[in-house]
């Protein structure tokens, strides 16, 4: 009988579908509903793309009370919030950038229990007259959106975000969900220690399977990039550079070679950047180029590469960024440009900050980033292990999968590397070294009498690119050193004199001088 027919479907799902227009979860998303329904706290750990929106989202709808949510981006409040109200759902937000009529408006909404959902910044939310306020309210849910601004350790830390900690005293009965794209175990630990939680935690994988990593050791940065860019037919793509300077630079070159592209960083004005942000978007602009600042909460999905023209700051903050990249799931690529001498000088920009324990993060952080960047193993199986995922296949989507690193015979091109190093005296750097090991008449040369030396263009038939990844690889093997105190003069070490006198094997990478741009596969 009809009765018999009508099975309950049941609450969740008949909201995911009514109001959302979803017909099923995706992976996580329904067991950090529950938990948080059955008033668990919850650490939510998605990649971006994941869904981790619904998953308060859809809650606020069905407890009874107000669902605050924390995000530190006036901008993504802003789309959140107006595309709820799209949907028929009862949002709000609150924060610095807003009229004073406009928050009295949403003040009384909230007090009138009219409010599902209301999206505040962290300074907002801990304002005494604020919390006040939510004390007489019956608050269901705090959602805390990019929790990894809280710890130290990860990659964007805001301390606004670190006063957030007190929410559990103040509201000692209200589940708390901290959402986040990125963290890895010790950031994690921290969120939980910081936000006095002991969640349930939902981790789902962080791997990103449609995005192509590839580590390329800077060479000639210009022309590499030239050339990547050539090869992604006028897609859109983000280059990050460390510097507001190189961000200029870079921009204004890709101009000149043609592209759509457009500068973004702190230096700009609040409107220029608003309007880079906005072409980007709406596929006016083909390249930005920027540091750090731009990215956060930019939610365009058809980015199809990302290029780090610099090291990035910690192996997190490279994730996230590559993470831009191929949110609709189609193939992308994350190229980054290494230059080992990058490592030296982020190391010497560090020594120079306060001692103590934010040093020492720092400096841990660079190194792990430093063995990512030498490893030559699956990109891809590095990363995940980063974040404690165990990945037992090669991915065979990076460079290293696609490309193995091809070895030879070294001894001759390090012998030769090795006693110019010696000739000139132990006193100059690599420059000078590759000009007279390929037979430069350059002023330097000329006037130090080094075309006078035996190994003055030993070494012409090769290129620049290629000495410099031979002198780097036996700077890493230990063979000679890079002295940043003595203006980056390459010294011999005592293991060269074995090497010199052809006493051991050694067996060098062949220097990588073309970016494989191979072919993508098919996207459909
Ligand atoms: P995140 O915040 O984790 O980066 P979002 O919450 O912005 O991801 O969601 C990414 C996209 O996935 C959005 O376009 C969202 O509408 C969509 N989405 C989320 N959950 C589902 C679902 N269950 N079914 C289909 N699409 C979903
Ligand atoms: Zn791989």
């Amino acid at each position: 009988d009809q009765a018999a027919l009508e099975t309950p479907v049941d609450q969740l799902s008949s909201t995911l579908q009514s109001v959302f227009g979803y017909r099923t979860f995706r992976e996580g998303q329904r067991e950090v509903i529950e938990q948080i329904c059955a008033g668990q706290d919850c650490l939510v750990i998605m990649p971006t793309g994941g869904g981790k929106s619904l998953c308060y989202q859809l809650p606020a709808l069905v407890l009874p009370g107000l669902t605050v949510v924390v995000s530190p981006l006036i901008s993504l409040m802003k789309d959140q919030v107006d595309s709820l109200i799209q949907t028929g759902v009862s949002a709000a937000y609150l924060n610095s950038s807003q009229p004073r009529e406009e928050s009295l408006q949403v003040l009384q909404k909230m007090r009138y229990g009219e409010l599902k959902l209301l999206y505040v910044s962290p300074e907002r939310l801990l304002q005494a007259s604020f919390i006040d306020r939510l004390h007489e309210l019956n608050v269901s849910l705090f959602a805390i959106d990019e929790a990894h601004c809280i710890s130290q350790w990860g990659h964007d830390f805001r301390p606004e975000y670190a006063a957030l900690g007190q929410l559990r005293q103040q509201f000692p009965y209200v589940p708390i969900m901290a959402l986040t794209a990125t963290a890895d175990k010790a950031t994690r630990a921290d969120i939980c220690e910081r936000l006095t939680i002991t969640p349930h935690s939902l981790l789902t994988s962080f791997d990103r399977p449609n995005i192509r990593y590839t580590v390329a050791e800077k060479l000639n940065a210009a022309n590499q990039l030239r050339q990547f860019i050539a090869a992604q037919n006028g897609t859109s793509g983000i280059v990050y550079c460390s510097s507001r300077r190189r961000v200029d630079e870079v921009a204004e070159r890709l101009r000149l070679q043609g592209h759509q592209a457009e500068a973004y960083h702190a230096g700009k004005t609040q409107e220029e950047r608003a309007d880079v942000q906005d072409r980007f978007l709406k596929d006016q602009l083909d390249i930005v180029v920027a540091t750090v600042a731009f990215g956060m909460g930019i939610n365009k999905s058809n980015v199809r590469y990302v290029v780090h023209y610099d090291i990035p700051k910690s192996v997190e903050a490279y994730y996230q960024e590559t993470g831009r990249a191929g949110r609709d799931g189609l193939d992308s690529e994350a190229l980054m440009l290494f230059d080992p001498a990058d490592i030296g000088r982020v190391r010497h920009l560090i020594e120079q900050s306060e001692p103590g324990p934010q040093q020492q993060v720092e400096f841990h952080k660079l190194n792990t980033m430093a063995a990512f960047a030498e490893a030559q193993t699956c990109r891809r199986q590095v990363l995940l292990h980063y974040f404690d995922e165990p990945a037992n296949q090669a991915c065979g989507n990076c460079d290293i999968c696609l490309d193995p690193p091809k070895k030879y015979n070294g001894i001759q091109d390090a012998q030769k590397v090795l006693s110019c190093i010696y000739r000139i005296g132990q006193r100059f750097g690599i420059n000078h070294l590759i000009e007279v090991l390929r037979g430069s008449k350059s002023a330097s040369v000329i006037e130090r009498g080094h075309d006078k030396l035996s190994t003055w263009g030993i070494g012409k038939e090769k290129s620049h690119e290629h000495w410099l990844s031979v002198i780097r690889q036996l700077i890493h093997l230990g063979l000679a050193n890079q002295d940043i105190t003595r203006g980056s003069s390459v010294t011999l070490n005592p293991s060269a004199r074995a090497v010199l006198k052809g006493e051991v094997e050694l067996l060098l990478a062949e220097p990588r001088i073309v970016i494989q741009t191979t072919k993508r596969r098919s996207t459909n």
